[in-house]
């Protein structure tokens, strides 16, 4: 394909306005992009490179002003080129401004030939680009830019200038390269455009057509859409099934790779596209989380699967198969959640997978800075070593890090995406047996284990936990339902122990639930009750607690005791509701003791004034 022919497709999508539209006109593209169907696949995201390839033209905004003058004639320089940046604010339309058909005497000192540009060629020269290092590749480099410069058109020169800094702005993002890739070799799309045009079929959303891009702008930025995974853009732009979205998808969260999935889908249908797996070395995207609290947790799958919350920054480790002919250390590979090669910023974490790790793998987990304790530091720490790229040695010796595993998503030639997590955590446990790199997992349906267990990871340095579903799959890129990162108590409350309950079992002769109240400054002086807290209270607290709470009892009647208000116990809570059951009107949501104040008297604690403010605030 002619790059004067990619850019006049360019043109026309960025000027569409409905995302129906654009879809349809994104297809049409691939379909008659033919061999170069990848590098166009690529090039309407803005990419020369696949996603999973963190390589980069390492050309920066200087050298791409510089090339774009040179190119434009003796009488430009880079400051004209910065000048009308600053009022155009963006390069292509700075580009297309100039008229580079003067300099076209000039091509054949910059390598090149008065054909047109071809996609392909466009591609081979800036993957060169990227490609060239050491003493003179900056020179090397705006001489080819300006090359391919010199022989663009107006048109051409706007897309070549935005593919150089990586940003297309077409309003092309991942989901209408999903939905065009179905549409283009999945679906049947030409009988699906005639029913819709009688009424009878068509998208599945009927607003869809009338959608703007500019109406929608505020959900889906039409410049910046690259994040925008199945979740965010199931809004139906599109002719293609759900079926056939899904197989698409599926081959994208797994490859990473939109061209050769779209090569696939169009060579080798939906069953080519199930065939795609992982393959060590090429990242995936990190499965995310939401936030959210064991109670949402427990409601929705009935019991939970529980990991420390670790205060790092996330890896993926690939351990490629043995390979006798390479060299020790370049069988295991390390990722940033942005799929960067972090692999030399870290050599103690690849040592260690060395020593421990004899299948292939893709293990997913966190690293994190600790003190000479083991105990763990704040992630700003663990930042100090990430990207390093200098003095890692003495670094290494500042700042010591640790691997925390916490998922396996391929083991031995097996991919396991498609198993819960209980098995994917079983799978990790046999990857990195017989080390501590692995994380416990609680599975619980018990908010109070659940609750000690969060303690403990409190206690022990870490952020909190983490909840997942332990029936569900890894799903790459997505921000689901299926892992919940418990928030911290924003505030905690400080609040008089009005009343307990004695204890059951072994701890019968201890009072074990409390009865919390805030001041209630409008009643007559008051208390008034908002909630019980039986959770995060150790067997050594209760028994203190009882001894202090005893000579305040003034009535009992069987289990409960009505004491004298004199204590005040500081408390985390998930939410403040509205409820009947307590005096207050209001009720803790997943109430935690925390600790008993002691330097607070009843009359420090929380009124009801400041519950109410507390509500009214989440
Ligand atoms: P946040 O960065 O606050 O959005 O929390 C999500 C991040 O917590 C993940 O992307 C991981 O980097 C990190 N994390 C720490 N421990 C775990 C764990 N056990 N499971 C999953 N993610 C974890």
């Amino acid at each position: 394909m002619q790059f004067a022919e990619f850019a006049a497709r360019a043109s026309e999508i960025e000027a569409e306005p409905a995302d129906l539209a654009t879809v349809a006109l994104v297809r049409d593209l691939f379909c008659d992009a033919g061999d170069d169907l990848p590098v166009v696949t690529r090039f309407v995201q803005g990419r020369v490179f696949p996603a999973w390839d963190s390589t980069t033209l390492d050309i920066g905004p200087r050298l791409l002003r510089e090339a774009i003058a040179r190119a434009a004639g003796q009488n430009v320089t880079a400051d004209d080129v910065e000048d009308r940046l600053a009022d155009a604010g963006e390069i292509g339309s700075v580009a297309a401004a100039y008229d580079f058909g003067g300099q076209q005497g000039l091509a054949a000192f910059s390598g090149g030939t008065n054909d047109g540009l071809t996609v392909n060629e466009v591609d081979e020269t800036l993957r060169d680009l990227a490609a060239a290092s050491g003493p003179g590749s900056e020179d090397r480099k705006l001489n080819t830019l300006f090359g391919l410069f010199n022989r663009a058109s107006s048109s051409e020169a706007k897309y070549l200038a935005r593919l150089v800094l990586g940003e297309m702005r077409i309003g092309v993002g991942a989901g209408t390269v999903r939905d065009a890739v179905a549409e283009a070799f999945l679906a049947d799309f030409e009988s699906a455009t005639e029913e819709s045009e009688d009424d009878e079929g068509g998208p599945k959303d009927d607003d869809a057509e009338d959608r703007s891009k500019d109406d929608d702008a505020e959900d889906r930025p039409k410049d910046d859409d690259t994040e925008d995974t199945a979740d965010d853009a199931d809004e139906p732009t599109t002719y293609a099934t759900d079926e056939q979205l899904a197989a698409v998808e599926r081959a994208l969260q797994v490859s990473n790779d939109y061209g050769m999935v779209a090569v696939t889908a169009r060579d080798e249908g939906k069953e080519g596209l199930k065939a795609v797996h992982l393959e060590v070395g090429r990242p995936v995207q990190a499965m995310l989380a939401q936030a959210g609290t064991v109670t949402d947790a427990l409601d929705e799958w009935d019991e939970a699967a529980v990991e420390r919350k670790f205060d790092g920054a996330r890896v993926q480790v690939h351990v490629a198969p043995d390979d006798a002919s390479a060299d020790d250390g370049e069988d295991v590979s390390l990722y940033s959640r942005n799929m960067d090669d972090v692999t030399d910023a870290l050599p103690e974490i690849v040592e260690f997978v060395e020593d421990h790790v004899d299948v292939p793998v893709i293990l997913d987990g966190e690293v994190v800075a600790v003190d000479d304790d083991g105990a763990p530091l704040p992630f700003q720490e663990v930042l100090r070593r990430f990207r390093r790229k200098h003095d890692v040695g003495r670094m290494r010796e500042e700042v010591r890090v640790e691997l925390h595993a916490f998922d396996c998503l391929h083991a031995d030639s097996e991919d396991l995406l498609d198993a819960p997590v209980t098995e994917r955590h079983a799978r990790l446990a046999e990857v990195l047996a017989d080390t501590n790199a692995v994380s416990d997992l609680l599975v619980s349906e018990d908010a109070d284990e659940i609750a000690a267990f969060e303690e403990a990871s409190l206690d022990a340095g870490h952020e909190g936990i983490m909840l997942k579903n332990p029936d569900s799959t890894y799903s790459p890129g997505n921000r689901g339902k299926n892992w919940l990162k418990r928030k911290p108590d924003v505030e905690t409350v400080d609040l008089v122990v009005t009343g307990a309950e004695w204890g059951e079992g072994r701890r019968a002769n201890h009072l074990g639930t409390f009865l919390l109240s805030a001041r209630d400054e409008s009643g007559d002086g008051d208390y008034a009750t908002i909630g019980k807290v039986a959770t995060g209270i150790t067997d050594e607290e209760l028994a203190e607690l009882s001894d202090l709470l005893e000579p305040e009892i003034v009535s009992e009647d069987g289990q409960t005791v009505e004491l004298n208000p004199s204590v005040v116990f500081e408390v985390g809570y998930e939410e403040i509701q509205r409820s009947p059951t307590y005096s207050s009107g209001y009720a803790l949501r997943f109430p935690r003791f925390i600790a008993v104040r002691e330097d607070k008297t009843p009359d420090d604690a929380d009124s009801l004034d400041r519950i109410e403010r507390l509500a009214e605030s989440q």
